[in-house]
């Protein structure tokens, strides 16, 4: 078994502390404050609102949050409105509009008399985006829907079609080049191991934001579909009645912010963000991040208040934001705050009960360009966590001792520690032009994610109250741990960098000396991060750097082949793809894509360039501090990205 860095390095430090860098009176007022019971509750008033950005519904579940921010006594609590009008750009990235939305019907004309969808009643039961209608007509099935062969010998002017393909795609075929008149769709959800299982999910759909003459479609579970296909299969001339009052619109991308002011505005902020938005319910996507953000937030206020803890060194900020497009708003509308921001933690999903959404908790390191003290301190509550909930579920106990709220489950806590993952905000936040270290919380798979049974009912009041103990441990050690106990942390960063360089150095393989190399580099750079935010031992990091560089390999370790050297487009700021908004568009970004982590080493390409990086030095970083990949794809990447004007080559 291996015994983690920061436990070995602790334990002359302080024997049997919960946290090795805390006396176990920090821990105990965070957990007296967070309750994972009032959490769920959250999530249960967040979950009744349909939370689609830039609607009304998004609107009043923001409203409701600032209302419990300012309840919870949290300062500068204020919602921020940013245009979402398909026209105002934030950096490279075109908003897109919002959406107005009253209600909509689909029901059965002929042969039966029967209702087949109803919105709002089922949130999910209208696609994003559709618009006004009243159309009664044939239903047509076109198998996926979305090239000339599922049209062939086809009539659909002015119907319906039943389509299983990318709404976007399918409405482009049948309604704009053919005039179908709408959509019936049972897409598909995220792929898991238990796709397909259940036949009655319903999944959340959207048309294209960017498209202003938008039908509508309808979404349908699996089951529905299949028997509908059987009907016209069979012969039978099925007639449908669609009612739509809907319409897209100018809205806004609404960010609510609320801070807990630190002591020295020279030091800093942490940043705390969860995405508000997302279909009714939405229970774990996401509004259990955001009411775990909001425990974390209420719980440090409320301990400050009760002088069980002290003001923090640093500003904390917490954003509740309509995912990525927020984010991105946000961000480049205020360069000096990301100036001030020195990490975070980021909250999507984070609630899930094993047994129902088949999920379990992960919490993804920053990404491995930006190495940061916050991954240890991270490291360290997340193992906190797991050894006082397995020993709780082992031998039970109370309170504290198993980190348990009343409700909830008693299992041992699931999850685990791992590289970064793609797709939500901590990705806007670390990418070029911002570069705020983030951890990101998130469950996966989950089987009910974006259908209409991700509800509260799946979730579980302990592990949202250990998601947010956890969460507020995190923030709180990079906003408030005194010089007193830094020493201690830096030793758990110097332990962890030294696991890293020990793996390193057993690697074999042509990539070897490369993987020792970017180990050893980011294990300097964390130790540094640890000298910024902690000027008392600066010193000492410094000195443990220096040893660090001496161990570098003398010459170069690869860094020949593609010695073009790309600097990023000005107008690019954040990630090249933000939510509905593709950078690329349809450009082909070749093999990258194939590998499935294409997409974080793409993402993380675009991030390393800085106009001195050559291709191929920014091909060793990746190769070294994620997986093998052959220069020939890094290169053909960066064609693309060329291509696209993300890029220039100096
Ligand atoms: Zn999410």
């Amino acid at each position: 078994m291996l015994l983690f860095g920061c436990a070995l390095a602790s334990r002359a430090a302080a024997q049997e502390r919960a946290i090795p860098f805390w006396p176990d009176e920090v821990p105990a007022a965070l957990h007296a404050q967070v309750d994972g019971t009032a959490a769920l509750q959250t999530v249960r008033e967040l979950a009744r609102f349909h939370r689609v950005q830039g609607t009304a519904g998004y609107a009043a579940a923001a409203d409701y949050v600032r209302q419990k921010a300012l309840a919870a006594g949290l300062s500068n609590v204020a919602i921020e409105s940013f245009p979402a009008d398909g026209v105002t750009r934030y950096a490279h990235f075109r908003s897109y509009p919002g959406w107005k939305a009253t209600f909509a019907t689909l029901e059965e004309v002929s042969p039966q008399k029967r209702p087949i969808a109803a919105f709002p009643e089922l949130a999910v039961a209208l696609a994003d985006y559709s618009q006004e209608a009243d159309v009664t007509a044939e239903l047509v099935d076109v198998g996926k829907g979305i090239d000339a062969m599922a049209y062939a010998g086809k009539d659909v002017r002015g119907k319906l079609v039943l389509a299983d393909g990318s709404l976007p795609a399918v409405h482009q075929a049948a309604c704009v080049e053919r005039g179908a008149a709408g959509i019936v769709s049972a897409a598909p959800n995220q792929v898991t191991a238990w796709s397909g299982d259940d036949r009655d999910l319903i999944r959340w759909g959207h048309l294209d934001p960017y498209q202003p003459n938008n039908r509508f479609a309808f979404m349908v579970s699996k089951r529905q579909a299949e028997e509908l296909r059987a009907r016209l299969s069979a012969g039978e001339k099925v007639r449908l009645h669609a009612q739509v009052r809907t319409r897209m619109a100018p809205g806004t991308y609404d960010v609510v912010v609320a801070t807990i002011p630190g002591s020295d505005p020279a030091a800093g902020e942490v940043v705390v963000t969860a995405h508000l938005c997302h279909e009714s319910a939405g229970a774990n996507d996401n509004a259990s991040g955001s009411a775990a953000i909001l425990e974390v937030a209420r719980g440090l206020a409320t301990a400050i208040r009760l002088q069980t803890l002290t003001r923090p060194r640093r500003t904390i900020r917490f954003l509740w934001l309509p995912e990525i497009s927020g984010s991105q708003a946000y961000l480049i509308r205020h360069p000096e705050l990301v100036r001030q921001m020195v990490g975070g933690v980021h909250m999507d999903m984070v609630g899930g009960l094993l047994s129902a959404t088949h999920g379990t908790f992960h919490l993804s390191r920053t990404v491995e360009t930006l190495p940061h003290a916050a991954n240890e301190i991270a490291r360290a509550w997340f193992d906190h966590v797991v050894r006082a909930s397995s020993r709780y579920a082992e031998r039970g106990g109370s309170g504290y001792d198993g980190l348990t709220w009343p409700g909830g489950s008693r299992e041992a806590f699931v999850g685990d520690v791992r590289k970064v993952e793609m797709g939500s905000d901590h990705q806007v936040f670390q990418a070029g032009g911002f570069r705020v270290p983030m951890v990101y919380f998130h469950d996966w798979p989950d089987v009910t994610i974006h259908t209409q049974k991700d509800q509260p009912e799946n979730l579980d009041a302990t592990k949202l109250g250990r998601v947010a103990y956890m969460g507020a441990g995190i923030v709180w050690t990079l906003a408030a741990l005194p010089d007193s106990e830094a020493p201690t942390l830096l030793r758990c960063v110097q332990a962890a960098g030294g696991e890293r360089i020990a793996r390193a150095l057993a690697a074999e393989g042509p990539d070897a000396p490369l993987l020792q190399r970017e180990a050893v580099r980011e294990a300097a750079e964390a130790l540094g991060t640890v000298a910024t935010l902690w000027p008392s031992v600066a010193a000492a990091a410094r000195e443990e750097i220096g040893r660090l560089d001496r161990r570098l390999p003398a010459g170069p370790v690869a860094g020949k082949g593609d010695l073009r050297v790309p600097v990023r487009s000005r107008d690019v700021v954040g990630p090249l793809d933000v939510y509905y908004f593709s950078y690329l568009g349809a450009l082909d970004v070749g093999k990258l894509s194939h590998r499935d982590d294409g997409e974080v080493l793409a993402y993380e390409a675009m991030n390393l360039v800085d106009g001195n990086r050559s291709i191929s030095e920014i091909r060793d970083i990746l190769t070294g501090r994620y997986a093998p990949v052959p220069l020939p794809e890094i290169s053909e990447y960066f064609d693309v990205l060329a291509k696209a004007k993300a890029v220039s080559f100096r």
